[in-house]
């Protein structure tokens, strides 16, 4: 238990020994989950030791920011679970403490990169006000090797508008925008999120890209008969290039990687191939993505809000 106390460690489930699923139940008896590890990057020798490797990590901590999320994607665990409050700040810091006792095991020595994702349960801009007091909170704690990633939805637009203002300025820490885009036009947007507004959200990330100087994820998680047919790719194209960020996006094409639902069904790898060869047709950045920690159901899109321990 961290020095705020506001959530407790109920369990910790583990992959492979680096991938772990927190449950955490709060203080008014929610249950949430966070998703922790980390990656071996390296053997480095260490010069002034003759013969000695010194290994190398990149630890992340995926957090949630809400009990619930009121968007209910179509792809995604919480679709089923009501929404029912914003985490306060206390509590998604606390998450982040309760991360650093598992990786803390770690040689501090030994840690390269911190990353803190804001990809858990909820949309980080529905609560904005607290994901930004915990990142200021945050990055004094663990140092600046801390990188933050907040993967979002883009809605409300109005708070994405809010994110612009407040990151445009200088700031001591990093924060990296990831976009859970996942359509390339309104229709398929409205069907797999319940969003429209796709134009606006382009105008926005144009935008942020601008005024914050940071480049922007496009995360588009690709799906069996739904957004796999090449000319949405051909679309998702037009619309990096129409708004002239194809220099400042990467999209990151994400193949489901556990079966849940007709909404977790990968594409035949062919299929997944033709998609990435149209974005590169169009000089589009792209990268192939298979979320780890399946196996635990700690993956993209399985972690979940519940309202009583079971
Ligand atoms: S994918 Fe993210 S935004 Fe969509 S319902 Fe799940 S937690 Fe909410």
């Amino acid at each position: 238990m961290g020095i705020f106390k506001v959530i407790e460690k109920v369990s910790c489930k583990e992959s492979n020994g680096k991938i772990f699923k927190l449950l955490l139940r709060t203080v008014d008896n929610y249950l949430i989950e966070e998703t922790i590890g980390y990656i071996h990057i390296g053997n480095i020798i260490k010069p002034l030791i003759k013969g000695s490797f010194h290994n190398y990590y990149h630890t992340f901590v995926c957090v949630s920011t809400q009990v619930g999320c009121p968007l209910q994607c179509k792809f995604c665990a919480n679709q089923k679970i009501s929404f029912v409050r914003n985490l306060s700040t206390s509590e998604i810091v606390e998450e982040v403490i309760l991360a650093q006792n598992i990786l803390g095991n770690l040689d501090k020595n030994s840690i390269k990169e911190r990353e803190v994702k804001y990809g858990g349960v909820g949309e980080p801009l529905f609560n904005l006000t607290n994901v930004i007091k915990s990142i200021e909170i945050i990055s004094r704690m663990l140092g600046n090797d801390t990188s933050f990633i907040l993967s979002t939805s883009g809605h409300p637009i109005s708070k994405l508008d809010d994110l612009i203002d407040i990151l445009k300025t200088k700031k001591y820490y990093e924060v990296f925008l990831h976009v859970s885009l996942h359509a390339s036009n309104n229709r398929i947007r409205k069907y797999l999120m319940n969003l429209e507004e796709i134009n606006e959200l382009f105008e926005r990330i144009k935008l942020y890209i601008k005024l914050v100087r940071s480049p922007v994820i496009l995360n588009y998680l690709i799906i069996r008969n739904i957004n796999d047919d090449p000319k949405y790719a051909n679309e998702l194209s037009s619309l990096i290039i129409t708004n002239g960020i194809q220099n400042h996006t990467i999209v990151k094409l994400s193949i489901p990687s556990f079966i849940g639902s007709i909404f977790s069904i990968p594409p035949p790898i062919s299929r997944i191939m033709e998609f990435l060869d149209v974005l590169r047709s169009h000089d589009i950045r792209v990268f192939l993505f298979r979320s780890g920690g399946t196996s635990i159901a700690a993956g993209c899109g399985q972690l979940i809000a519940r309202e009583q321990p079971q």
